[in-house]
C-alpha cells in the first residue's frame, strides 16, 4: 500500500467496507463524481428548501428533476418535525491514525443526546448496502457533538418513496469505525473482494482484480471439457469458479443493458458494411383481464381459470406502496400481506435455487 495516508469519503464506504481495492489507485471518491447531475441538483434543491424553509423556484423544465423535487418537498413535509434545528450539508472531517475520513451529511439534527442523520437518495433503490455511508456520517457527527449517545438514521429513497431507518448507540458506531480502521491498517494492497458491489465501484472498468477474475473465469470455462470431466473434478473447482462466472454474467447483463439503452436513445447503429444493429418493434398479444373476463369465465371452470391467472407480488406491493402516504408504505404493504395471509391467499411454492451451504462435513 502507498505510504500516503488514505483519504476516505463517507460516500465511498458502502463499497470500501466490502473491498479496500478501490483505494489501490489512490482514488478518492466523492459525491460529485458519483452521482449524475440531476442527483446533484436535487441535493442542492433539498438543502435550499431546508435552510430557507420554503420551496425554491425551479428554473428548469427537466421532468425528472421536477419529479424528484416534488418528492423532496413531500418527504421534508413528513420529516421536518424531527429536525427543529436542521444542520444541512455541513462538511465534517476527522483524522484517524491510518486514514482521514470526511463527508457532508445531507441533513442532521441534535436533540438532547440524540442525533438524527438523514440521507436523500435520488437513484432507484438498489441492493447496495448504504448503511456504511450513514455510519460514517454518524461517526463524524458524534465526533463533533460529544453529548450524543444515540443515532437515528434515516435514508429517504425519493424515487421509490421508501424510507429505511436504523438506530445505533455511540458505542456501536465507535466499534464499527474501529473495525474499519483495523481492516484498513491490515490491508496489504493486493487483496480484492470482487462481487456484486463491483458494479457501483469507481474502479469497475479499470480494476485489475476484477478484469483478471473475469478473464480467468472465461478461460476456465472454455478449458472445461464437460464431456470428460468428472463430477468430483468439477466440484473441487466450483466454489472459486462459480462466483467468477456470476461476475461475468453481471458484466454481460450490464453490456446488454447499455446496448439497448443506446439503441433506444440514439437509434440504429451502423457497425460496418451490411451490419446495422437496431431495435425492431414486435407485437406480442396481451390479454386484457377486465375486458375478457366474461369470455374466460364462460369457457373455463374456476379451477382452470385460477391456473391461468397469476398476480405478481412485486407489482401488487409496488401498487399498494404507490398509493401510500409518506412513511406509510411499509406498514400498508405489511397490512395487505397480513390480510392475504389470513384468508389463506399466500402459499409457498417450492423453487430450486443454487445456494452455497456449509454442508454436513463442515457442520460436524
Ligand atoms: S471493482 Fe470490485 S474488486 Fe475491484 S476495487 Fe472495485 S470493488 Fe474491489
Amino acid at each position: 500500500m502507498a505510504d500516503a495516508k488514505l483519504s476516505i469519503r463517507c460516500s465511498s464506504l458502502p463499497i470500501l467496507s466490502t473491498c479496500f481495492g478501490m483505494l489501490g489507485a489512490d482514488l478518492t471518491v466523492g459525491i460529485a463524481s458519483e452521482v449524475a447531475q440531476t442527483g446533484t441538483d436535487v441535493h442542492a434543491y433539498a438543502a435550499q428548501l431546508i435552510r430557507e424553509g420554503k420551496a425554491p423556484d425551479i428554473a428548469t423544465m427537466d421532468a425528472d428533476f421536477s419529479f424528484l423535487a416534488s418528492r423532496v418537498r413531500m418527504a421534508w413535509e413528513a420529516l421536518k418535525e424531527q429536525f427543529p434545528h436542521p444542520i444541512v450539508e455541513k462538511h465534517l472531517a476527522q483524522s484517524l491514525p491510518k486514514f482521514d475520513i470526511s463527508g457532508h451529511p445531507d441533513l442532521y439534527g441534535i436533540e438532547d443526546v440524540v442525533a438524527t442523520v438523514l440521507d436523500f437518495k435520488s437513484g432507484y433503490k438498489t441492493d447496495a448496502d448504504v448503511l456504511p455511508q450513514l455510519l460514517g456520517y454518524c461517526y463524524l457527527v458524534g465526533a463533533e457533538h460529544k453529548e450524543v449517545e444515540r443515532f437515528e438514521i434515516i435514508v429517504c429513497w425519493l424515487r421509490d418513496k421508501d424510507i429505511q431507518e436504523w438506530t445505533f448507540t455511540r458505542a456501536e458506531v465507535r466499534e464499527w469505525i474501529g473495525a474499519l480502521h483495523r481492516r484498513a491498517a491490515s490491508w496489504n494492497g493486493r487483496d480484492f473482494t470482487a462481487g456484486d458491489h463491483c458494479q457501483y465501484c469507481p474502479r469497475f472498468h479499470d480494476c485489475p482484480a476484477r478484469a483478471q477474475l473475469a478473464r480467468s473465469a472465461v478461460l476456465d470455462i472454455l478449458g472445461l471439457d464437460l464431456t470428460t470431466a468428472t463430477r468430483g473434478q468439477l466440484a473441487e473447482r466450483l466454489p472459486d469458479l462459480y462466483s467468477r462466472v456470476q461476475m461475468v454474467e453481471k458484466q454481460i447483463d450490464l453490456f446488454r443493458k447499455w446496448l439497448r439503452e443506446d439503441l433506444e436513445k440514439n437509434g440504429r447503429m451502423i457497425c460496418g458494411p451490411g451490419k446495422v444493429l437496431e431495435l425492431k418493434d414486435q407485437n406480442v398479444q396481451v390479454l386484457d383481464v377486465q375486458k375478457g373476463w366474461k369470455i374466460f369465465a364462460g369457457c373455463l371452470d374456476e379451477a382452470a381459470l385460477n391456473d391461468c391467472l397469476s398476480i405478481s407480488k412485486t407489482k401488487l406491493l409496488a401498487a399498494v406502496g404507490a398509493k401510500s402516504a409518506p412513511r406509510m408504505k411499509g406498514k400498508d404493504q405489511a397490512a395487505v400481506m397480513k390480510a392475504l395471509e389470513e384468508v389463506g391467499a399466500i402459499s409457498l411454492r417450492p423453487k430450486k435455487v443454487l445456494t452455497w451451504t456449509k454442508g454436513e462435513s463442515d457442520a460436524e
